[in-house]
């Protein structure tokens, strides 16, 4: 069994060194600001002189210079960000991207490393670094290399709702691997007050729904949605007599989606209850592993730059956190051993 987590270091590259489209018309419209004060106030400096310019003038002059050449340098940057096809631009890292943490609202910029951790020894048995801040799409890759690593041909995989995706979930179960994670609760409705999905039973024997007051919704038809197949569950004559539809739908009646595959996404739910502790699991050998990679190791930022070179400096700090805890596992001597074969 393994758990698999990510987690973001910081790049060599600032807050400050990295735009966007927003973060560049802000900027530039606070550089057009200050050039029109400056303006005025040369304006209003310039009739009250009559003389020779005085320091007042030179430095506002000065400082007016300044902001158009910086004004110069953010037209230049727009430039660079229209061509840049995720709409960010890292200046001192080109390959690092700001992204969303938990812990900071301003996100870090930097990277995202993955790792797949061994849940009986804490070993880690794979990882990975990339420059896109979500791990919705690193659960395959991440699964397939751990369980090629172990070399068993299932294994559960732990991971955390972030990583919730049914085609990565699908591809998994194809591969022999059981990913076990909690659903996200994106119900739309029940965002807006109504009873949520959860609160309709799926019977697959009549391939319909059963609401909570006990109606059924059959499947009515079919849609593409992103790319997947999505069927729609309804019963409007149901609906247009239920006194609880206040509770249920805005609508005339209420509508269920459901994709093509969400068995596989049923089973995991049915496996992730029957495993109550999975979570705790899931924290403990993944908090394990960031937390000593950070905190006794101090590897809270990456000091080299680009994708490349940062992927063969975590490499390399997570093989002196497996050697660390193979000898606090096995010993020295039977470490030392492995290595040398
Ligand atoms: S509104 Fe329709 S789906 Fe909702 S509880 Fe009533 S019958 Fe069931």
């Amino acid at each position: 069994m393994v758990a698999i987590d990510g987690s973001r270091l910081r790049a060599v590259n600032t807050h400050e060194k990295n735009y966007t489209k927003g973060k560049l018309a802000r900027r530039r419209a606070h550089v057009e600001e200050s050039i029109a004060r400056y303006l005025a106030e040369l304006e209003q400096a310039d009739s009250a002189e009559t003389g020779p310019a005085t320091p007042r003038i030179e430095h506002l002059t000065e400082r007016l210079a300044s902001l158009r050449g910086r004004l110069g340098e953010l037209e230049a940057i727009g430039r660079q960000l229209e061509a840049s096809p995720d709409g960010q631009l890292s200046l001192t890292d080109p390959d690092a991207r700001a992204m969303a943490t938990g812990r900071d609202h301003r996100g870090v910029v930097g990277y995202n490393v993955q790792a797949a951790v061994d849940t009986e020894h804490h070993i880690v048995v794979a990882n990975a670094v990339t420059n896109r801040g979500h791990d919705r799409s690193h659960l395959l890759e991440m699964a397939k290399t751990a369980q090629a690593e172990i070399g068993a041909a299932q294994m559960i995989a732990l991971a955390d709702r972030g990583y919730y995706e049914g085609e990565q979930i699908r591809s998994c179960a194809q591969a022999g691997i059981v990913p076990m994670m909690p659903k996200p609760n994106t119900s739309p409705a029940q965002a807006h007050g109504f009873w949520g999905k959860t609160t309709f039973v799926y019977q697959p024997e009549a391939d319909a729904y059963r609401c909570p007051v006990g109606e059924q919704l059959q499947k009515r038809h079919t849609t593409v949605e992103a790319g997947k197949l999505i069927n729609v569950y309804y019963n409007q004559k149901a609906c247009s007599a239920c006194p609880s539809r206040p509770l249920c739908t805005s609508g005339k009646e209420k509508r269920i989606r459901r994709w093509e595959h969400e068995a596989v996404l049923d089973e995991m739910e049915r496996r992730f209850e029957a495993m109550p502790d999975a979570m705790a699991v899931r924290r403990c050998t993944v908090e394990h592993v960031f937390g000593t990679i950070k905190g006794w190791m101090g590897a809270t930022h990456f000091r080299t730059r680009g994708l490349k070179n940062v992927a063969t400096e975590a490499s390399l700090v997570i093989l002196a956190y497996n050697i660390k805890r193979a000898v606090a596992v096995a010993g020295v001597a039977s470490t030392l051993k492995a290595i040398t074969g």
